[in-house]
């Protein structure tokens, strides 16, 4: 990476990222920071990009072959911005090896996508976690199993004891994995930070709740509870969890740098239920943008003026971190 950055022309750079989740979050504030603008689609989509004037290129191409795609883009000063669409899109092991520099940390792509290695990432953190049960005739509360390679919530089921989850672990076939987790009773709450090498300093950025089928529609109990996220809706917290919030945030990109190099840069996310003793269990992590964020694009988060003179989105924030890391000579310590 900082070899193939030696060659950028830093006042002609363009940030590209792949057309879905939050990327019109992501390219109109890097335009707006006057930086070029690639979208990458999927065959197909490109027409509803090319509606917005803020993306100056709209690249359709099957995403199997995105590496040659990187090749040529890193002739043009390119930086991707990776986020959870790309991450489902190319998976964990092609993201370690794309030939673009990316900006974020992404080895933690890896650490994301393993149960068992997420959960003991955020327990290194020292931050609250759901209790885990390895073996089943042992659960003793509600529970929630989780699939490995379940996506966006489907794939996961709720056990109400450990005769409801034996009936239902023998629906699932030999050979999946998965892990038990106590299911923990209170308000879901997603939290927003924001690492920054440019000011040294982790900020809370944000915050939003997610709308999940069929959680929260209007099922009356006729079916299943399932969490497939269908969007996302704004939340301030009070107050007084602010300062708990922000240390879990601060605990977990301390652990981050501990374990998994070069630490926590750019956005960030932790996902938690809120008990009704105010406590946070933190349930799972994103290590670069959330789809959450989209709810404060434009208008900036209520919490971005708390660091900056105007309300900022995370795509602006994420421009802003560039754009001054690029004058600083601080680009490499951005990008992986
Ligand atoms: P995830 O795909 O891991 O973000 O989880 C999907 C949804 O499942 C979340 O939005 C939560 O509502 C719910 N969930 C996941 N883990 C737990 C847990 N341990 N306790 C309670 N709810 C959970």
């Amino acid at each position: 990476m900082e070899t193939v950055l030696k060659n950028y022309d830093l006042g002609k750079l363009n940030i590209v990222t792949i057309a879905s989740h939050s990327s019109l979050q992501i390219l109109r504030g890097i335009k707006r920071y006057g930086l070029g603008t690639v979208a990458v689609a999927k065959p197909g989509l490109g027409w509803f990009y090319r509606r917005f004037s803020f993306i100056d290129r709209v690249i359709e191409v099957d995403l199997s072959n995105l590496e040659q795609l990187a090749n040529d883009l890193v002739k043009d000063n390119s930086i991707l911005i990776p986020h959870g669409s790309y991450v489902e899109y190319v998976g964990w092991r092609r993201a370690l090896s794309m030939p673009i520099p990316t900006f974020g940390n992404r080895y933690l792509i890896e650490w994301e996508a393993d149960q068992r290695k997420k959960m003991r990432l955020l327990e290194y953190a020292g931050i609250p976690i759901p209790k885990s049960f390895n073996e089943p005739a042992l659960v003793d509360r509600p529970v929630i199993v989780k699939l490995s390679g379940a996506k966006g919530g489907r794939g996961y089921f709720i056990a109400k004891d450990a005769a409801d989850l034996a009936s239902k672990l023998s629906g699932v076939n030999v050979g999946d994995d998965y892990i038990i987790q106590e299911y923990v009773i209170g308000v879901p709450a997603y939290y927003h930070y924001f690492g920054s090498k440019v000011y040294d300093r982790v900020e809370l950025f944000g915050m939003d709740l997610r709308y999940e089928s069929n959680v929260d529609g209007r099922t009356f109990n006729l079916t299943e509870p399932t969490f497939v996220v269908v969007g996302n809706i704004p939340v301030v917290l009070r107050e007084s969890l602010l300062p708990i919030v922000q240390k879990y945030g601060e605990d977990f990109s301390r652990a981050v740098s501990e374990l998994v190099p070069p630490g926590m840069i750019g956005p960030y996310s932790l996902e938690s239920i809120i008990k009704d003793d105010l406590s946070i269990v933190v349930f799972e992590f994103s290590g670069r943008i959330v789809a959450g964020t989209n709810v404060y694009m434009g208008v900036g988060s209520p919490y971005s003026v708390l660091y900056f003179n105007e309300p900022m989105d995370m795509g602006e924030r994420i421009a802003h971190e560039i754009v001054n890391a690029a004058k600083m000579g601080k680009l490499s310590e951005v990008l992986t």
